[in-house]
């Protein structure tokens, strides 16, 4: 297939009206997490990308274990894993392969298998996921890897883990391109955040159809809307943790830092944009960090719920300790101004003069100007740290 540029990939699927396939496989080793996610979105909701609720949008027929808006009733639970053999046929296309679940390795699974997804025909043995992904990821015009299993491999890849497991760009390669020259897109979380997920399935939707450009990712292979910044970057905890204020309980609303929380070296939207609908996000809300976006996680943020050494998170010789006492200044100085801005200007008051500096043009001689000039001086040597 060429690759997708907006004439020919809006001609595949306008002209002859075919949907966008999404074939979505769960069965990679996971706890089902991205699914149940999805089903929060509401920026958009996976409801309004299935039926068709945004313009220019072409047809989706969404594969998927949850809710299988193409099978259904009419057509039989029983043929869902079919559409996946289709593709495997080449019967369909285009379509969207998502993954979700680490991929163990096969290889040492001894006389058994780690995974399955629907049944050899001919067999009748369980199809693994890495089977899966040998004949269906060729065929597909995009391979969205979505949650940290799926992306990097998350808590089944851990030291010590029995499966080899990894994620989708360890199986088929960091460099690998879809026959669109597409990379593998990767929406990592534990779970993903609903609408991370659902924002990024949209925008490949509509890159399919040739009405976006090449979607924008980072070196680990995840959207750069989303991930460019760092949690720290947007928790509504970090002026206490600017100012050396450090939360020593978890029903404080201070700076998580000393409880284990790593937002400043993990890169996630999640404080900003909240979990449903805008509300919640880790530590707003009181829970530290744990870095479950990040190729590392978890081995390299345990033990989650004790303090790392403050150079760790930071990369800077600072300690605590010098890091309370520079907040300290901070905080005093603060203060200092707080108290400067924190008043009324002068001339909100009963009398029986006019002192808001008001200047008639007729000449009322109850204005006294000199007193707003002489309040303004105040003002700006406030402002400055100098005297009135
Ligand atoms: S709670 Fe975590 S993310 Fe928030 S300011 Fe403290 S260290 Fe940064
Ligand atoms: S804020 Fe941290 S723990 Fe919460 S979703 Fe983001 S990476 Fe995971």
């Amino acid at each position: 297939m060429p690759k997708l540029t907006p004439h020919n990939a809006a001609a595949a699927t306008q002209h002859d009206e075919r949907p966008i396939h999404i074939l979505w496989i769960n069965c990679g080793l996971s706890c089902d997490g991205e699914s149940v996610s999805l089903t929060a979105a509401t920026q958009p909701s996976i409801e309004e990308i299935a039926l068709g609720a945004f313009p220019g949008l072409p047809k989706i027929a969404l594969h998927w274990p949850l809710i299988d808006f193409e099978c259904g009733p009419e057509q039989g639970v029983d043929n869902f894993v079919e559409w996946f053999h289709k593709a495997d046929r080449g019967e369909l296309e285009p379509f969207v392969l998502v993954i979700e679940g680490s991929i163990p390795n096969e290889t040492i699974n001894g006389q058994g298998y780690f995974t399955g997804f629907g049944r050899h025909p001919g067999t009748d043995q369980p199809i693994t996921v890495n089977q899966w992904l040998d004949v269906l990821a060729p065929k597909a015009t995009i391979v969205l890897a979505v949650g940290t299993c799926a992306t990097y491999g998350g808590i089944h890849a851990m030291a010590g883990n029995p499966t080899g497991a990894m994620g989708v760009p360890d199986y088929l390669g960091w460099d690998w391109k879809s026959k669109a020259g597409v990379p593998i897109v990767c929406v990592p979380g534990c779970p993903a955040h609903p609408d991370n997920l659902s924002e990024t399935i949209l925008y490949l939707l509509y890159q399919a159809a040739g009405q976006a450009p090449m979607i924008p990712l980072d070196d680990q292979l995840r959207p750069r809307w989303l991930f460019g910044a760092t949690v720290h970057e947007g928790c509504n905890r970090a002026g206490y943790y600017e100012q050396g204020e450090f939360a020593e309980t978890y029903d404080s609303p201070k700076c998580l830092v000393k409880l284990g929380c790593g937002g400043q070296v993990v890169k996630c939207n999640v404080p900003k944009r909240g979990w449903i609908n805008g509300v919640g996000g880790c530590p707003n809300v009181g829970g530290i960090c744990i870095g479950c976006t990040m190729p590392g996680f978890p081995d390299m943020f345990m033990p989650f719920m004790e303090s790392m050494p403050i150079t760790w998170r930071t990369g800077s010789p600072m300690a605590v300790t010098e890091s309370e006492t520079y907040g300290s200044v901070i905080r005093s100085l603060r203060e200092f101004a707080l108290k400067q801005f924190d008043t009324e200007p002068q001339w909100r008051k009963k009398g029986p003069e006019l002192i808001t500096g008001y200047t008639p043009d007729w000449g009322d001689d109850r204005v006294r100007p000199t007193r707003l000039r002489a309040w303004r001086r105040g003002s700006r040597a406030r402002r400055s740290g100098g005297s009135a």
